[in-house]
């Protein structure tokens, strides 16, 4: 899929043309020359009125590192227990133990979800949860092989940076030690889940309780250290400062050059329904959106995909962003919980088709992929 456009005078010479304002022209040159752009560029980027210029440096990054593909996935979310000791101001997921709607799935539920699942023709599972002190490593382990005896090839992606260093405190393990049982009990991927913004005054009010942005990193390091490809996140739309956003990127980018083991960047809209933390503003802008994910196109050109979660953004910006950047759609996400605890007002899980049909009426290629982005056959 991949194009090499760098080397096409034409195609680099019309973005040249048709990239006029000074400063994104700096930007469109550095892109086309293969040079990273710095924490000014980033700046500029993301405060930019020229969006449709920023839009096509960022597809042009896009179609050089994939053609006219845009991946999705047929997958389903496991939500294992919603008990969580840190209770971050930011979430409308967790509970305390003794809530009445706070819930932890049994081996059995778990098997049942999953061959539900199953049965209607996902490839793939993305399970996380809250930190639940009564649930040792036993719990997961038994949880895995139940998902593995249902169907062998069903692709994990299994659990944060967060849940992974709550495992090894509460087991008294090393963390390389819980990352190789997982992996061994057939966790393929990680999700990015957890970095929110790494700025520390910001994570001390939206999770104080949290690991911090540094832990966080060290996380994913042992993770790709031991083979273990992962994404990693964003939150934005809350408290946070462009200044942070800039700092952010820029931290992913640099463990990105250490590891190379981040395969896809995923900014998240922050909803605050049902949380302690308000946002500077309800919702995110489509200006607003726009510009951060063409901006961490461009930023995080050592990542290979950028994905565009159609259930936080809305399947329309989520749509428009295919001509901005974004190469990932995201899944058809059965039973979904997180964010819509929090508010999101798009359906619990699109179907395949339609998620096909929203990337064809761009005029790019639908492709069925699992985690890893291999690709899966359109049943
Ligand atoms: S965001 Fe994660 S760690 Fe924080 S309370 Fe919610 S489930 Fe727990």
């Amino acid at each position: 899929m991949r194009r090499n456009l760098h080397e096409d005078p034409s195609i680099t010479d019309s973005l040249l043309n048709a990239v006029k304002t000074r400063n994104l022209r700096v930007i469109a040159e550095k892109v086309i020359q293969g040079v990273p752009v710095n924490e000014a560029d980033t700046f500029t980027m993301l405060a930019t009125h020229d969006i449709l210029e920023l839009g096509l440096i960022a597809h042009f990054l896009k179609t050089t590192l994939h053609g006219d593909a845009v991946y999705y996935s047929v997958n389903m979310n496991l939500n294992y227990t919603n008990v969580c000791e840190l209770r971050c101001p930011l979430c409308a997921f967790s509970r305390s133990e003794n809530d009445a709607d706070a819930f932890t799935l049994s081996p059995d539920e778990i098997e049942a979800k999953i061959r539900n699942a199953v049965s209607s023709g996902i490839d793939e599972v993305h399970i996380v949860g809250g930190l639940n002190p009564k649930l040792k490593i036993d719990y997961f382990l038994e949880m895995l092989r139940r998902i593995k005896s249902i169907t062998p090839d069903i692709f994990i992606v299994g659990f944060t940076a967060v849940e992974y260093d709550y495992f090894a405190r509460i087991n008294n393990l090393p963390l390389e030690e819980i990352f190789m049982r997982m992996k061994e009990a057939g966790v393929r991927a990680l999700p990015g889940g957890g970095a929110e913004v790494f700025a520390p005054e910001i994570r001390d009010v939206i999770a104080p309780k949290k690991i911090s942005g540094t832990r966080w990193l060290e996380v994913m390091r042992t993770a790709h250290n031991l083979g273990l490809q992962t994404n990693a996140t964003l939150l934005y739309n809350h408290i946070e400062r462009p200044a942070d956003i800039v700092d952010h990127l820029q931290q992913i980018r640099a463990l990105q050059e250490e590891t190379g083991g981040f395969k896809t960047f995923v900014p998240l809209a922050y909803h605050d329904t049902n949380t302690n933390i308000r946002s500077r503003r309800s919702e995110t802008t489509g200006f607003g959106d726009i510009r951060l994910y063409a901006t961490s196109r461009i930023v995080l050109s050592n990542i290979p995909h950028l994905k565009a979660l159609w259930m936080y953004l809305g399947e329309k910006m989520a749509q428009i962003l295919l001509r901005f950047g974004v190469d990932d759609l995201g899944g058809t996400y059965h039973h979904e919980k997180i964010v819509h605890a929090a508010g999101a007002s798009t359906p619990v899980s699109g179907s395949e088709s339609h998620l096909r049909r929203l990337i064809k009426i761009s005029g790019l290629t639908p492709v069925r992929a699992a985690a890893n982005y291999e690709t899966r056959s359109v049943q």
